[in-house]
């Protein structure tokens, strides 16, 4: 509790930074590293001084290609406890394709992200609040491309171009929902893994090029929290979104053309609508932009009370070590720094 009310007085709008470490392909081509990392734990990056560019950045926490996914949870971790206590969380991976996001957010089987562990400390203290408080969980995972949602809970084969499209509705003052999304309900980590598996595997099977689409799809997963307190009767209701963003990449006009331009055109609206919100936001600015387009408003209850006090986001801006990607290194940690 001491935890929330400091973060409270920091503002509700955390942004950590994660560098990738160089690949085995860098490594043999010799490719050298923008950035230096000793400052990283007073939340300092700094591109190296021999690098044209010379620029610091400070974060909430900086994390060097060394960290691992158990360091980067030990700072992640006490949003899982903010969702039980009634808070909306978001928590969401921006960066440039490769260099990390997937990896941030969903993990491998042996390394195992944020979306498995921020779940699995949810049910943790659950367990640890049982005596007192009453949780129901269930989870949607959907994805949103080129301005579509597609549930990704219902098996491809009932998704074919037949399938109905979900929409937004608005359903009260700042609050969104998407009628027909499967909620499934999990009461353990089994049936979150099952979840999570099921999530992941129908985002493959309905493209062509697994890589090339997720790198142009938000794959989004809502966990809707019901909680009752047993002694007072009091009930509370929250959300937590954990989001893989498309990738943040800018492609040159003139390299795409027709359907390519217009997802170009759409990821970019979407992730510049989605930084105007943030910054909106972290500058407590009266006026919050959002606009008229799908993706925003999706996150629209949860930014909405972000501003009221009663929510927190955390932005893992992940960037590549290599110097030949520095312009988009660049590029993610301006905009990183604009929404803090
Ligand atoms: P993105 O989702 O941003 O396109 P990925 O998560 O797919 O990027 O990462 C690209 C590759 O780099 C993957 O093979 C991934 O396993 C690897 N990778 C990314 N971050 C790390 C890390 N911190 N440690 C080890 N491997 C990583
Ligand atoms: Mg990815």
């Amino acid at each position: 509790e001491l935890y929330n009310k400091i973060q409270d007085l920091k503002g509700n709008i955390r942004v950590f930074c994660r560098c990738r470490p160089l690949n085995s392909e860098e490594i043999a081509e010799g490719a050298s590293v923008a950035f230096d990392f000793e400052a990283a734990k007073d939340g300092e990056l700094r591109v190296k001084s021999n690098v044209a560019f010379k620029k610091n950045f400070k974060f909430d926490s900086v994390f060097s290609p060394e960290a691992n996914q158990v360091n980067i949870f030990e700072d992640t971790s006490s949003f899982a406890t903010s969702v039980l206590d009634g808070y909306n969380v978001c928590i969401f991976a921006y960066g440039q394709t490769g260099t990390g996001k997937t990896f941030t957010m969903e993990g491998t089987n042996e390394n195992r992200g944020v979306n498995f562990r921020t779940l699995e400390e949810l049910f943790r203290v659950i367990d640890e609040r049982k005596s007192q408080i009453r949780y129901e969980i269930s989870v949607s995972v959907l994805e949103v491309y080129n301005e579509q949602i597609r549930d990704l809970l219902v098996p491809s084969s009932q998704t074919g171009v037949a399938a109905k499209r979900l929409e937004i509705r608005q359903v009260g003052e700042g609050l969104h929902h998407v009628p027909g999304l499967v909620e499934a309900e999990v009461s353990n980590m089994d049936e979150v893994w099952e979840v999570l598996k099921i999530g992941s595997s129908s985002r493959v099977v309905g493209s062509t090029n697994a890589n090339e689409h997720s790198s142009r799809s938000h794959c989004l997963h809502c966990v809707m929290v019901k909680g009752e307190n047993l002694v007072s009767g009091e009930c509370t209701r929250s959300k937590l979104w954990l989001v893989d963003l498309a990738g943040s990449e800018r492609v040159a006009k003139t390299e795409v053309q027709g359907e390519r331009l217009k997802e170009t055109q759409n990821i970019n609206r979407s992730l510049s609508a989605l930084g105007d919100v943030i910054s909106a936001l972290a500058t407590k600015s009266p006026h919050i932009p959002f606009r008229y387009f799908k993706f925003p408003w999706l996150f629209k209850d949860c930014k909405f009370k972000s501003f009221s006090g009663d929510s927190k986001t955390l932005m893992f801006v992940q960037i590549s070590p290599n110097e030949n990607d520095l312009s988009e290194s660049l590029c993610s940690l301006n905009f990183a720094s604009r929404v803090r």
